[in-house]
């Protein structure tokens, strides 16, 4: 419970994924603590909404190998505990440059068990001169959108979620952080993270997020009209930094690839899919699945946070714990939101359950 001169022990800022493990992990480290999840719109509809979902076990540096390692394992529980969860395990293969064996096993977690392998008995799958295929262990992908409402679902009751409920301020004092609220209310919660998405520049924490020097990306990916067969893998595209993703629950394949629009901005992004989307798309894909690029015709659009180093940002942002940032996590917020959360509810120094909090 919150101590008498504050309305809620902890606010969360922002209820897509992260916002909401975070949530989720306040309660299962500190009980009896009071939350309340604040978003300007409804729950998991920014860039949760858009995400293709899928978790691959690997990270360019090391933080993120843990990461990523550890969000792993907490997926595989809470499916093993909620069997319909849409979280779908799938294999993995990937095609990259012949002599980068070694490299990938650097890249990929040792429980990914890359071996070389044949790609694909259907032959829709081309390996261009020079690349070779690895198959792997630990690929999954989600309905991220859903598993977040089932997330929120579960918090509401110990947790107030509060939608459509834009912060317009945040203030860090010395004992609590003062939200002033778009209905014109106040909070004061002894603690809040902020877990904002892609709206880095939202006037309310603009200028405490800038020393972070997090920027903001479009990212693309098209949906391939063609039913996946059963026994499809994802496909990762090693040095394209793309992947084919055989979306069984819609029926369709979806293809992601990095597109290079920085600084974008969130309210206008949603736009839609441009000329430069399509052809960009069209051309990777058209390297490994010539067959595949006419059925490239729309897609999902929207940004992400991207941090300067590769690996999310979770930090405090007043010096002493009571506000932290969580995010940044360079479009693999899915994937690594566990390890995100259990980072950022460190960094608050919760009291444990029935101990007064002294700070
Ligand atoms: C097309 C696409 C494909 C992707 N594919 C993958 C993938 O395959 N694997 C993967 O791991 N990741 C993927 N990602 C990235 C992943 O979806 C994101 O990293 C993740 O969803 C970020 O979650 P979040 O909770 O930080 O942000 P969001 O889901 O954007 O949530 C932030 C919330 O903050 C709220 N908010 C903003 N301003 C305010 C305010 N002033 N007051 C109150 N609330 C506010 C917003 O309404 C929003 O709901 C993809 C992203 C996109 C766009």
């Amino acid at each position: 419970m919150a101590s008498k001169n504050l309305d809620v022990d902890v606010a969360v800022v922002g209820a897509g994924v992260i916002g909401c493990m975070t949530a989720r992990e306040i309660l299962a480290r500190s009980p009896g603590t009071s939350v309340m999840v604040l978003d300007r719109d409804m729950t998991g509809s920014g860039a949760t909404r858009r995400s293709a979902g899928l978790h691959f076990p690997r990270g360019a540096v090391e933080r993120v190998r843990r990461m990523s390692a550890y969000s792993q394992d907490y997926y595989a529980k809470l499916l093993a505990l909620h069997p319909d969860l849409p979280v779908h395990p799938l294999p993995m293969t990937v095609i990259a440059a012949e002599a980068s064996g070694a490299a990938l096993r650097g890249v990929y977690l040792d429980s990914a068990q890359l071996r070389r392998s044949t790609p694909d008995p259907d032959g829709r799958i081309r390996i261009p001169p020079g690349s070779a295929a690895w198959q792997g262990e630990g690929c999954q992908y989600a309905d991220v959108h859903a598993l977040t409402q089932f997330l929120s679902r579960r918090l509401r009751g110990p947790v107030s979620v509060r939608e459509s409920v834009r912060v317009d301020e945040v203030r860090p004092e010395q004992d609590a952080v003062v939200l002033r609220l778009g209905t014109g209310e106040t909070v004061t919660a002894g603690r809040a993270v902020l877990a904002p998405g892609p709206w880095l520049a939202a006037p309310a924490w603009k200028d405490l997020v800038a020393p972070l020097n997090a920027r903001v990306k479009k990212v693309v990916a098209m949906h391939i009209g063609v039913r996946p067969g059963k026994d499809d893998h994802a496909i990762v595209l090693h040095d394209e930094d793309a992947f084919l993703l055989p979306r069984y629950n819609e029926g369709r394949w979806l293809f992601s690839y990095t597109c290079q629009e920085w600084d974008v901005d969130p309210e206008s992004v949603a736009d839609g899919l441009s000329r430069e989307n399509l052809s960009e798309a069209r051309a990777v894909l058209g390297r490994y699945a010539p067959g595949l690029v006419e059925h490239c015709v729309s897609g999902r659009v929207f940004c992400d946070a991207f941090s300067p180093g590769g690996a999310p940002l979770v930090t405090s942002l007043d010096g002493h714990g009571r506000l932290v940032f969580a995010g940044a996590a360079n479009g693999s917020g899915y994937r690594l939101a566990p390890a995100i959360a259990a980072e950022a509810v460190g960094l608050l120094n919760l009291p444990h359950h029935g101990e007064k909090d002294q700070s």
